[in-house]
C-alpha cells in the first residue's frame, strides 16, 4: 500500500492552517469519521417513509444499515422524488425540509435527473470549496498578489411545485456563500458578481472577458469549471475581440449588453485605454493563436479547469492555447453530493487523484470489474468501506448523505491509486453507459439508438434504411460536436435520399437526445449541430475486418457505436460520400417535459 502521510506543508496564512488542519483532522482516521456520519444521518433520517420500510429500529450502526437497506439507483428512487415533485413535503427521503431540486447532468427517461437537497448541503458545498486556495497555496507562491479570470455561468432554472429546480452551480452561484463571501486576498476574482449572475450567456461571457481583458496585467489564473467552458471562452474571444477592444478604448460598454446591473457595474470599471486595446488588438488579430493565453494574461500561471473524465479529449487544445501551463484539476463534485479535493492540483492532468472528504456523505464502494458483466439483483456484491479500499482496484462509488440518499449509486468507476493519511485517493476512470459527451451532455446507447430510429423514419418515406452506424465526439472545432457515421440502404437508387432530407435526420437525432444535449445546443452554445457522414456501402465490413485483423473474434464481433481508435476513424473518413448538418436548433425549454 503506498502511504503518503507527509504533512501537506506549511501553511501561508492563518486561514489555511485551519483549512490544512481540517484535511489532517478529516483524512487521519477516516473510517471513524464514516462511522459519525453514518451515524448523524441515520439518526436524523431513520424515521423517514423511506427508512421505516427498511425497520433499522433506531439501529444507526453500519452493519445493521448495510443488511437492511438495499443498494439503489435513480430510477429507483424515481417514483419518491416525483411526490416530492408534486407537492408532498412529509419526511420521505429526508427529515430536514426540501429546499430546492438539483438537476443533474445525468438524465433519466431524457430529462435531467432531479435531486432533492436541503439547506445544510450549502454549507458542506461550502466547506470544500474552503479547502482549495489552502492546498493551491501550498504549490503556488504569490496567489495573494493577482485575481483569477474564471468564466462562471448560471443557467436557467424553473420551479417544480413551488421549489427551485436547477443545476448545483446556479445554486451555488446564487447563494448568499457566494455573493456575500468575505474578501480573500487569495481568492478574488475578475468577474463581478454581476456577470456571473446574469441568465443571459452572451451578455455574461461578453462582460467576464472584458473585465479579464481590463485586468489582463493581474490575472494569476485562468479558469472555468470543465475544460469545455475554457476553450468556449477562447472561442468567443477569437469571434468577439475587435467589439471588445473598441470598448476597452472608447471606455463605453457594447449596447449589446444590456443587463441593467451588469450596466452600472461596468460604468465604475471601464474607462478609456487605448494602449490596452491595442495590445489586444495585435494579439488577436494574428493568424496564429498558439499560446494565446499567456500572450493575453502573461501573468497565468496555471489553468484551474477540470480535464479528468470525459473532458480529458480537451487536453491538447489546452495545451496549444496556453502554452503547456499546467492545469489544475482542484475538485470531484455531482449535484448528488460534492466529494472531495486534488491534495496534489499542480500534477500532470494523467495522475490527478481525488481524495474523497469523509465529512460530506457515507461512501461505500461497489468493485468493479470491466470485463464481467452488470452484477444480478440476486447477488449483491459486497460493498467496501472507504477505508478499505484496495490500491489498484476499480469501483462504483455508493453515497449515503445528509439530504436522503441511501445506498445510491452514482454510476461513476474509479480506481485506487494511494492514500493520504488514512484516506484513499482515486483516479477518475469513467462514467458508466456514456457514449458521447462534447460538454456537461452525457448520451448513453440506448439515446443514440433511438435518435438514429427517430431519423429513419424520414428514410422511410424515401424506402432507405440504415444498415449500421457508429458515432464519435469530434471537438476539433470549438464547440465541438457529434458525428454519426451512416450506412444506407437505399432501395430504389433513382429515389436516393436528398441533401434536404438527410439534414432533416440530423435534426430528426437531436430532438430525440437528452435534454442536456439540446440545452447545450440552444441555450449554452456549447455543441454545434450535428453531423451525419454518410459511407459507402461495404464500410462497416471492412471495419469489422480490420477489427478481426487485430484480433478480435468474428462470433463475438460488435459493431462498436463510437469510435475513437484513430486508424478506424480514418478508414471511416476515407470512405465518406457525403456530409450533413442539422439546419436548426432542436426544441429545448427549460421546463420538463415529464413532470
Ligand atoms: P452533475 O451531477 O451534473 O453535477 O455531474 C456530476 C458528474 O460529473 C460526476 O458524477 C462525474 O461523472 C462528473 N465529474 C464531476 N467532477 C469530475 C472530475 N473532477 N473529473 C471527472 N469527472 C467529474
Amino acid at each position: 500500500m503506498v502511504v503518503l502521510s507527509a504533512p501537506l506543508g506549511p501553511a501561508v496564512c492563518a486561514n489555511d492552517a485551519k483549512a490544512l488542519e481540517f484535511i489532517e483532522e478529516m483524512t487521519t482516521d477516516c473510517d471513524s469519521v464514516q462511522t459519525r456520519v453514518l451515524g448523524e444521518i441515520l439518526g436524523r433520517n431513520g424515521d423517514t417513509e423511506y427508512l421505516r420500510q427498511f425497520r433499522l429500529e433506531g439501529a444507526t450502526d453500519r452493519d445493521t444499515f448495510k443488511a437492511k437497506v438495499p443498494v439503489v439507483t435513480y430510477e429507483d428512487l424515481q417514483p419518491l422524488i416525483q411526490r416530492i415533485a408534486n407537492g408532498d413535503r412529509s419526511p420521505i427521503l429526508s427529515s430536514h425540509p426540501i429546499s430546492e431540486f438539483l438537476t443533474s447532468s445525468g438524465t433519466s427517461a431524457g430529462e435531467r435527473k432531479l435531486m432533492p437537497t436541503i439547506h445544510e448541503e450549502l454549507d458542506r458545498r461550502q466547506k470544500l470549496y474552503s479547502l482549495l486556495m489552502p492546498v493551491m497555496n501550498l504549490y503556488v507562491p504569490g496567489m495573494d498578489t493577482g485575481k483569477g479570470l474564471y468564466f462562471l455561468f448560471i443557467k436557467a432554472e424553473t420551479r417544480i411545485s413551488g421549489l427551485v429546480a436547477r443545476p448545483v452551480l446556479t445554486s451555488y452561484y446564487k447563494s448568499e456563500h457566494f455573493k456575500n463571501r468575505p474578501y480573500d486576498p487569495y481568492n478574488v476574482y475578475t468577474s463581478p458578481n454581476e456577470a456571473i449572475l446574469c441568465a443571459d450567456s452572451y451578455q455574461s461571457m461578453y462582460t467576464q472577458m472584458l473585465c479579464g481583458l481590463i485586468m489582463r496585467e493581474e490575472v494569476l489564473r485562468v479558469g472555468a469549471v470543465f475544460a469545455s467552458g475554457l476553450l468556449r471562452a477562447i472561442r468567443f474571444l477569437q469571434l468577439n475581440w475587435k467589439e471588445l477592444a473598441l470598448d476597452i478604448s472608447t471606455g463605453n460598454l457594447n449596447p449589446k449588453v444590456t443587463d441593467s446591473a451588469i450596466k452600472d457595474r461596468m460604468g465604475k470599471i471601464l474607462e478609456p485605454n487605448p494602449e490596452l486595446a491595442e495590445v489586444i488588438t495585435k494579439e488577436c488579430s494574428k493568424e496564429n493563436w498558439e499560446r494565446i493565453i499567456t500572450r493575453i494574461w502573461p501573468k497565468t500561471k496555471y489553468l484551474d479547469v477540470i480535464v479528468t473524465g470525459a473532458m480529458a479529449q480537451y487536453i491538447p487544445t489546452l495545451e496549444y492555447y496556453s502554452g503547456g501551463l499546467p492545469m489544475a484539476c482542484t475538485m470531484y463534485a455531482s449535484s448528488e453530493c460534492y466529494f472531495g479535493l486534488n491534495l496534489n492540483p499542480m500534477c500532470k492532468p494523467s495522475d490527478v487523484s481525488y481524495t474523497i472528504m469523509p465529512n460530506m456523505a457515507y461512501f461505500e464502494f461497489m468493485p468493479h470489474d470491466a470485463d464481467s458483466p452488470a452484477t444480478s439483483r440476486e447477488a449483491p456484491p459486497h460493498l467496501v468501506d472507504l477505508a478499505d479500499v484496495q490500491v489498484g482496484k476499480e469501483y462504483e462509488l455508493v453515497i449515503t448523505t445528509y439530504a436522503g440518499l441511501c445506498r445510491y449509486r452514482v454510476g461513476d468507476i474509479l480506481k485506487v491509486t494511494g492514500f493520504y493519511n488514512s484516506a484513499p485517493q482515486f483516479r477518475f476512470i469513467r462514467r458508466k453507459n456514456v457514449l458521447l459527451s462534447i460538454d456537461s451532455d452525457k448520451t448513453d446507447e440506448a439515446e443514440l439508438q433511438n435518435a438514429i430510429e427517430n431519423a429513419s423514419l424520414l428514410l422511410k418515406e424515401v424506402d432507405t434504411s440504415v444498415v449500421e452506424y457508429t458515432s464519435f465526439a469530434d471537438t476539433t472545432t470549438i464547440p465541438g460536436h457529434y458525428v454519426i457515421y451512416w450506412e444506407l440502404l437505399v432501395k430504389d437508387p433513382a429515389n436516393s435520399p436528398s441533401h434536404e432530407v438527410l439534414n432533416k435526420c440530423c435534426l430528426a437525432m437531436e430532438e430525440k437526445l437528452n435534454s442536456v444535449y439540446r440545452q447545450g445546443r440552444v441555450a449554452d452554445h456549447s455543441i454545434a449541430p450535428l453531423e451525419i457522414r454518410i459511407v459507402k456501402n461495404g464500410t462497416f465490413e471492412e471495419l469489422m475486418d480490420y477489427a478481426i485483423s487485430r484480433g478480435a473474434s468474428i462470433n463475438q464481433y460488435k459493431v462498436p457505436r463510437c469510435v475513437t481508435f484513430t486508424p478506424i476513424m480514418e478508414l471511416l473518413d476515407s470512405r465518406v460520400v457525403s456530409r450533413h448538418f442539422s439546419p436548426a436548433e432542436p426544441f429545448w425549454t427549460p421546463e420538463r417535459c415529464h413532470n
